[in-house]
């Protein structure tokens, strides 16, 4: 029903899901009887999306109209009144800027570091809600213990949640690893071709699955159909995608971090990796990785400015390689000449290349 084809009319099955636009179905009697009502409530596009999004996660998951809505409805799903909620220090600027906002609502963001054990249980002790992870955080590419985490939210009775829009349920599955949910955002890698915005949430639960699927409905968090049609084509390859990416990524960071200027470079993969990865992202950390320049902002700038083929962009995890020095924007608390750089699909040889001549730009050397 929900795919749209027309069995046993005799015409054959599309290999791929027809777009449905359409914002009214007929339907009469219980509308509970009916797959599909209102637009706002279900359509078949997001559908078939959401079970290539589940599969990957072995999860029921839910389409939302951007990675913002979907971890709206996830806060809003976890709290209530005199909520608490523990998200750590370097998570996405949006979300911390989010929870704090509900900060006249009653609900309290307690920021962490999650490298410090100590902090982060005695904040899970403060009758926490919920304990929110990002890992690989960025743009610093620091790294936490999924599992470990975990079970410390489990011994004080918190659930944790991930955000795992940077290495997708390609390179990593929080839910394997103890998290009650996980929000991505589709608009980055999992997408991969920067042409839409969209998120989604994924969960075992099915309380928390019908809470969140209420506030999408409620709040009209939603995707338009074609977007959705979009990102599903694009989630096809983003396994391959990320694999491609990740090698090309840890090339690249190899090759910084033997490079004259280059005075600090941050990736997963580089030095002493911490041992916990092997089974937490066991199939590449990912297309991003961030470094900093020797001579400070404007050296950083000239250096971004230089390329000509990574293009000069925010985002992350598309199909062409991108970058931009982080703290032109005034939230970005990273060092000043730090560029982060997403790694596309380009030969590797080739982002190398650009990257030599882009260092070798007059302000940078
Ligand atoms: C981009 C991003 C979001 C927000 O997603 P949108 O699709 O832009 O709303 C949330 N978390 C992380 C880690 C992100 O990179």
């Amino acid at each position: 029903m929900g795919s749209g084809s027309s069995e046993g009319s005799g015409e054959a099955l599309s290999a791929s899901p027809p777009v449905s636009l359409a914002s009214v179905w007929e339907s009469k009697g219980d509308p509970a009887n009916s797959a599909y009502t209102y637009g706002r409530y279900g359509n078949p596009t997001w559908t078939a999306f959401e079970v290539a999004l589940g599969e990957a996660e072995s999860a029921d998951a839910l389409l939302f109209g951007s990675g913002m809505a979907a971890a709206l409805a996830l806060l809003l799903s976890l709290t209530s009144d005199c909520s608490r909620i523990v998200l750590s220090s370097d998570c996405y600027f949006g979300v911390s800027h989010l929870a704090r906002s509900f900060a006249g609502r009653g609900i309290v963001a307690e920021i962490v570091d999650l490298a410090n054990e100590e902090t982060v249980v005695a904040a899970l002790g403060r009758q926490a809600a919920a304990l929110w992870i990002e890992t690989p955080s960025n743009p610093l590419l620091r790294t936490a213990d999924i599992s470990r985490l975990a079970s410390l939210a489990r011994e004080a009775s918190v659930p944790t949640v991930v955000d795992n829009s940077l290495p997708t349920a390609h390179l990593q599955r929080p839910l394997d690893l103890g998290a009650l949910a996980s929000i991505t955002s589709i608009t980055k890698a999992a997408s991969g071709h920067s042409d839409l915005v969209l998120g989604a949430a994924a969960t075992r639960d099915e309380e928390l699955l019908a809470a969140l699927r209420d506030w999408r409905t409620a709040a009209g968090l939603i995707a338009s159909p074609m977007d959705a049609w979009l990102a599903h084509r694009g989630f096809k390859t983003a396994g391959i995608r990320l694999e491609r990416q990740s090698l090309g990524a840890q090339t690249i960071a190899d090759y910084l971090a033997a490079h004259p200027r280059v005075e600090r470079v941050h990736y997963p993969g580089l030095g002493k990796v911490a041992s916990y990865l092997a089974t937490q992202m066991p199939a590449g950390y990912g297309p991003l990785l961030s470094f900093e320049v020797a001579g400070g902002a404007d050296a950083a700038e000239e250096v971004v400015a230089a390329s000509r083929l990574i293009r000069p962009a925010t985002s992350f995890g598309g199909v062409e390689s991108s970058w931009e020095r982080r703290a032109r924007w005034a939230s970005e608390t990273a060092p000043p000449s730090l560029i982060r750089l997403s790694v596309g699909i380009e030969p590797v040889d080739a982002v190398l290349e650009d990257l030599e001549s882009s260092l070798a730009s007059p302000k940078a050397s």
